[in-house]
């Protein structure tokens, strides 16, 4: 069976009970908008963060789940000896090839998913469950159906790179590099439910203000009415 099909049966045959216990809440926005600094003041609040990145990193460190595929599909010479995805040899074959990109994506991304689904089924705590996935509006198609709202923290692509170039010395040139290969600014706010923005004149004092809003009004009222909706 297609994975995504399974997943979205997974999902619509939990859905009931989940929706009893928990709100899945994407959380996106482009490189430096300001993602992490509100999901790390969400998870403050009490908030579970599902963060893609890190799954992602779990899968294709040693023994990871990814690792069994990537070696089948990309043979020996892009694993360490720990078992391991040895990134600076994928980095190579993804120079010389840009279709293996996509190939290794074809590999992480649905196990990113299946992933973050099974962590959030595992969570019973939460009044909401953060889904942290910079590439959410990339993927949108397998992650839609999933989510009850897409946050997206909105920001200038100047403000991006002013960002990114403070905090990890990265060139103008390769920022922009980075930015043409995510979604648009304008695309990204098209599927938005809910955005917070983080441009110019906006402090993290403010930033935080706009996190607390959305925390306590928009979404524990929205979870409220959810259940009384049941
Ligand atoms: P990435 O996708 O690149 O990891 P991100 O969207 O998670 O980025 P953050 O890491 O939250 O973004 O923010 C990028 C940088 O900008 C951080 O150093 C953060 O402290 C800083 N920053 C974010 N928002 C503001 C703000 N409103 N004022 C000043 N600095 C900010």
């Amino acid at each position: 069976m297609d994975l995504y099909i399974g997943l979205v049966l997974v999902f619509g045959g939990l859905g009931a009970n989940m929706s009893q216990t928990s709100l899945f809440i994407g959380l996106t926005g482009g490189i430096g908008s300001g993602k992490t600094t509100v999901s790390q003041y969400l998870a403050k609040q009490g908030i579970e963060v599902l963060d893609a990145d890190q799954i992602s990193r779990q899968l294709t460190a040693p023994n990871g789940l990814a690792m069994d595929q990537i070696r089948e599909v990309f043979g020996d010479t892009v694993i360490t000896p720990e078992n391991a995805l040895d990134r600076d040899a994928m980095r190579t074959l993804v120079f010389s090839n840009p279709e293996v990109k996509q190939r290794l994506e074809q590999i992480i991304h649905p196990l990113v998913q299946q992933e973050m689904i099974s962590q959030a089924l595992r969570l019973h705590h939460s009044p909401y469950i953060i889904f942290d996935i910079p590439l959410l509006i990339e993927s949108i198609n397998r992650y839609r159906p999933l989510l009850n709202r897409i946050c997206v923290v909105d920001c200038e692509p100047e403000v991006q790179i002013e960002r990114v170039k403070k905090r990890n010395g990265l060139s103008e040139q390769t920022i922009r590099q980075i930015l043409q290969t995510q979604a648009s600014r304008e695309t990204r706010l098209l599927y938005a439910d809910d955005v917070i923005y983080n441009g110019k004149g906006i402090s993290l004092d403010k930033l935080q203000e706009q996190a607390y809003n959305f925390h306590t009004v928009s979404y524990t009222h929205l979870r409220a009415h959810e259940t009384e909706a049941d």
